[in-house]
């Protein structure tokens, strides 16, 4: 019997289901159980072509349309994504192996927050007009034409949705290739979209490895780019993109700080430690994966942390108890079961986990590491797994210059009730998405995105709006034209 996760075929172009079994096919492995339960096959030069030609020919009568007509189609499919946030949610399990405890609060529904915070925007997307005595000069804010995107694996639905939303906002269409590892979830956020009204054509789903990336980014039909995924992958798209002299949004890596000062609540710093490294099994970009705790509370900080770690509870994603999944991949999995060895060899000290956990599925226990210092591999590199790198640290001034000693620039945290000191720290840290006595919020209102090499441009919040769209400046003189000769 063919498993509820299969999709109907593995693209969706100009409005349906297209497939193309000549391409390379892409199992979909459940990583709760290792289980197959689904194939896709990568887009063939034919598939990518289709999409792309599709997505041009939509574009300009969509851009046409008044902001409210396009507003009003993508709240439509908000409403359509939470109404069917169960299944939806359930899909996300199966294409991550993220437990339902978390899908169910922070994958459709973020991807419909997006879609009604920009489908509310999109009526307000207005020029300005400038006075020059006489004449003056007016300006619109236009579309950027047909744009793709390239997500990662760790938030499919929610991905596909903070890259669409704003570009169908402001009248671009876009051609979205997910990654290889969790193909399923953008598929049903095109079929919803169409559910919702929107014309065929104006957001295509294609699957495929990175070289179909590469074939969407260097396509001179495309005028912009926006990926999520590795810095390395990063470096690459932009230098093709730049080829093409495209716009971009990059949203790559990090090895955030979290900075604990000895005044801070215990038990809440300890939260958004565990919230900023354990989340998603600790598959999230932003993960404040530097712990950096003042020497003064450092013993009380692990022994809390310790226990109530323990109390993280393994097992069957699908079970809403379950509060911690598997890897997404065995060989993610290996990679983080690298790291923790390398912390080990090191001289880190372990607090808790370190290992394989003893059941099905590609699951690693939640991993705790104490005395990490500055130029241990498991401090510098980023793991995107659940392990936590605990550092001492005596000074601000200290731990500010240890902070920033990275090429990454995504996130930061820090913990501390002197509000003063917390701003100025704050302002001190490189980084782009910033949390005082907090960790990992993500609300479509905030701008999203690093600096250094986490990253270019910003998702989500009015910041989005500039990334999908360009401004057209028209001078327009009242009289007669005056000329040298
Ligand atoms: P990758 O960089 O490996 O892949 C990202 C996407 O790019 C995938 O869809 C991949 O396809 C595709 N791709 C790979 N090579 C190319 C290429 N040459 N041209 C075009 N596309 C290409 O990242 P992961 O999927 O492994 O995701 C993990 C990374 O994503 C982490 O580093 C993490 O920090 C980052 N990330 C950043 C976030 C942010 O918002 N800043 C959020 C979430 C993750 P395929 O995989 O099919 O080969």
């Amino acid at each position: 019997m063919t498993h509820p996760a299969q999709p109907k075929a593995s693209h969706f172009i100009n409005g349906e289901y297209v497939e193309d079994t000549a391409g390379t096919p892409i199992p979909v492995i459940y990583a709760a159980t290792g289980e197959q339960i689904a194939t896709v096959h990568a887009a063939t030069p034919a598939i990518v072509e289709q999409a792309l030609s599709t997505a041009k020919a939509a574009q300009k009568a969509w851009a046409k349309m008044t902001g409210t007509e396009r507003g009003r189609i993508l709240r439509r499919a908000a409403d359509i994504m939470r109404e069917r946030n169960h299944e939806l949610s359930v899909l996300e399990t199966y294409d991550t192996g993220k437990p339902l405890q978390e899908t169910l609060v922070a994958d459709a529904t973020s991807g419909a927050d997006a879609l009604e915070y920009f489908g509310g925007l999109a009526a307000s997307l207005t020029g300005e007009h400038i006075p020059l005595g006489e004449d003056w000069v007016y300006t619109k804010r236009e579309a950027l034409g047909l744009c793709v995107g390239i997500g990662a694996w760790n938030y499919p639905t929610q991905i596909a949705c903070w890259k669409g939303a704003p570009a169908l906002a402001c009248g671009n269409s876009m051609v979205f290739k997910p990654s290889e590892t969790t193909p399923l979830c953008a598929l049903k956020v095109a079929e919803i979209l169409i559910e919702a009204g929107a014309p065929a054509g104006i957001y295509n789903v294609i699957q495929g490895m990175g070289e179909v990336g590469g074939a969407l980014v260097t396509d001179p039909r495309v005028d912009k780019v926006s990926l999520t995924g590795s810095v390395p992958t990063g470096k690459k798209v932009y230098a093709a993109a730049a080829e093409g002299m495209k716009h971009v949004t990059m949203e790559l890596g990090g090895k955030s700080p979290l900075i604990i000062f000895d005044d801070a609540d215990i038990d809440n710093a300890v939260g958004g430690a565990i919230n900023g490294n354990f989340y998603s099994s600790g598959q999230v970009c932003s993960n404040g994966t530097r712990v950096f705790v003042q020497k003064g509370i450092k013993e009380k900080f692990l022994a809390r942390l310790a226990e109530r770690t323990g109390n993280a509870i393994l097992g069957d994603p699908m079970d809403e108890a379950t509060s911690f999944g598997p890897m997404v991949t065995e060989n993610q999995m290996n990679i983080v079961l690298g790291y923790i060895e390398k912390g080990k060899e090191e001289g880190a000290r372990l607090i808790c986990g370190g290992k394989r956990a003893d059941m099905d599925g590609y699951f690693i226990e939640p991993t705790v590491f104490a005395d990490v210092t500055d130029e241990m591999t498991i401090a510098r590199e980023e793991i995107f797994g659940p392990v936590m790198s605990v550092l001492d640290f005596d000074t601000e001034e200290e731990v500010v210059a240890r902070a920033n000693d990275t090429e990454f620039g995504l996130s930061a945290g820090v913990f501390t009730k002197d509000f003063t000191r917390a701003h100025r720290v704050i302002g001190n840290l490189e980084a782009g998405s910033c949390f005082i006595n907090s960790y990992n919020d993500a609300p479509v209102e905030a701008p999203f995105g690093g600096v250094k090499a986490s990253g270019v441009g910003r998702e989500n919040s009015k910041e989005a709006i500039k990334h999908f769209s360009q401004v057209k400046s028209v001078y327009v003189r009242m009289g007669d034209v005056e000329a040298a000769f």
